[in-house]
């Protein structure tokens, strides 16, 4: 499927169904996320994104909870924050009555209990102090945890906040098969758990250890030692190049680690570390895609451009 989207520039879902001659004209709840997000990775600049075809997180750009509030995170680039973003958000906390405001394990700050409708009104507020949406619901990019590295800590060997923070203006926003996520440790006493993400950078005296496909959650997966490289700009060609690889191959809803067990590290390795014409192609294909993919999609809907309907209420009941 993924080839004949490729191979014959299939660029919307009914394209594909059509093609493909599937019976069902509509298809079901499985296939059509799937689809959604093949011909968005395929056919980043083309492909119109059917927010129909995405799951109610992913419509509403917030976590629907269990009495059917929504919980709201802003961006805080690599666990980063200020005083005045501080201030925004409890102001908010104050404005919208929020019951509970929690910090993340992916370091971060959850406002809970958010009505449907107060949605665009505490983006909006959060926007005006310069915060975007954190995608904390989304199959893209979460977070970029760091630890304090050289700057601060006493054992650091490389600026791991800084790379941090790089890392995750590079990859925020992207589509991708599943949540993602990042993490990088000043040094081999790994505060930041950089050993289980999908792409975990540790610091070292002499450069940067990369390490793939790991996960926390119900079966744990330590990464797998990707390579070493020696520079920044490395890090972010071949973080680019294995986000890109995951992107093309992977199956919808396959994290990095099902996926690599299943492809093998070996295959990974031949494609970004030992074949560099291939990552560096792999790397140029991420960063064209991503000039399509990095917008706010808190902002676009205060605007009122996108989905202005999805948050009037239907009919007020009592
Ligand atoms: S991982 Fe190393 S550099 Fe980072 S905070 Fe821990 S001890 Fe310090």
């Amino acid at each position: 499927m993924r080839a004949a989207i490729r191979n014959h520039h299939l660029i919307s879902i009914q394209a594909v169904r059509e093609h493909l001659e599937w019976r069902e004209p509509d298809g079901c709840a499985s296939c059509r996320p799937a689809l959604n997000f093949y011909v968005l990775a395929a056919w980043p600049a083309e492909a119109v994104d059917d927010p129909q075809s995405r799951f109610v997180n992913e419509r509403v750009h917030a976590n629907i909870q269990k009495d059917g509030t929504y919980s709201v995170v802003p961006r805080m680039w690599g666990g980063l924050t200020s005083p005045n973003e501080l201030r925004a958000i409890a102001d908010v906390a104050d404005k919208f009555e929020v019951p509970m405001v929690k910090v993340t394990g992916g370091q971060r700050i959850d406002l809970f209990g958010i009505k449907k409708e107060d949605l665009p009104a505490v983006w909006s507020d959060l926007n005006d102090a310069g915060m975007v949406s954190g995608h904390a619901y989304g199959k893209t990019l979460r977070t970029v945890k760091t630890c304090v590295g050289s700057e601060w800590c006493r054992f650091g060997t490389q600026d791991s906040t800084g790379l941090g923070v790089q890392l995750e203006k590079f990859t925020w926003g992207s589509n991708m098969p599943h949540k993602f996520k990042i993490a990088v440790s000043g040094c081999p006493r790994n505060c930041a758990e950089a050993t289980i993400k999908d792409f975990g950078v540790v610091c070292v005296d002499s450069g940067y250890e990369l390490h793939v496909a790991g996960n926390g959650g119900i079966k744990v997966r330590a990464t797998d030692l990707l390579c070493k490289v020696k520079t920044e700009e490395e890090v972010k060609e071949y973080c680019g190049a294995f986000t890109q690889l995951y992107r093309e191959e992977a199956h919808y809803l396959d994290r990095t680690a099902p996926w690599i067990e299943r492809v093998g590290l070996s295959y990974v390795k031949e494609k970004v570390v030992e074949d560099a014409t291939n990552r560096k192609a792999l790397n140029e294909r991420f960063i064209e895609s991503q000039k399509y993919s990095q917008s706010d999609p808190w902002a676009e809907r205060v605007s009122g451009k996108v989905a202005p309907a999805e948050f009037i209420p239907l009919k007020t009941i009592g």
